[in-house]
């Protein structure tokens, strides 16, 4: 099953951390929304490498990624069958 990240906005927009957003290897894929203050993954380019989990939790300690497999996953897709997702 494969898995993709995704981010508690909750716990996430109660942080002005950001700091998963310079450690992610694939660009464009953890995003920022100034709007909601917080973090975001753009679920159609995570490769689920897991590194975000490890920063949010180890570095910044907030504890608000966790993998997810992407069947279960409804939002956060930029490319869909129903064209452009708006975060
Ligand atoms: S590391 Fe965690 S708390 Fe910090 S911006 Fe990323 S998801 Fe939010
Ligand atoms: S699992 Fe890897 S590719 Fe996906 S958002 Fe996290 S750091 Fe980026």
């Amino acid at each position: 099953m494969y898995a993709v990240a995704q981010i508690d906005v909750d716990i996430c927009s109660a942080t002005s951390c950001r700091l998963c957003t310079q450690f992610c290897p694939e660009s464009n894929t953890i995003n920022y929304d100034v709007k909601r203050n917080t973090a975001y993954v753009a679920v159609d380019r995570c490769k689920g490498c897991e590194i975000c989990v490890g920063i949010c939790d180890t570095l910044a300690k907030h504890h608000a990624i966790k993998m997810v497999p992407i069947t279960e996953v409804v939002e956060g897709f930029e490319m869909s069958k129903l064209g452009f997702h708006k975060f």
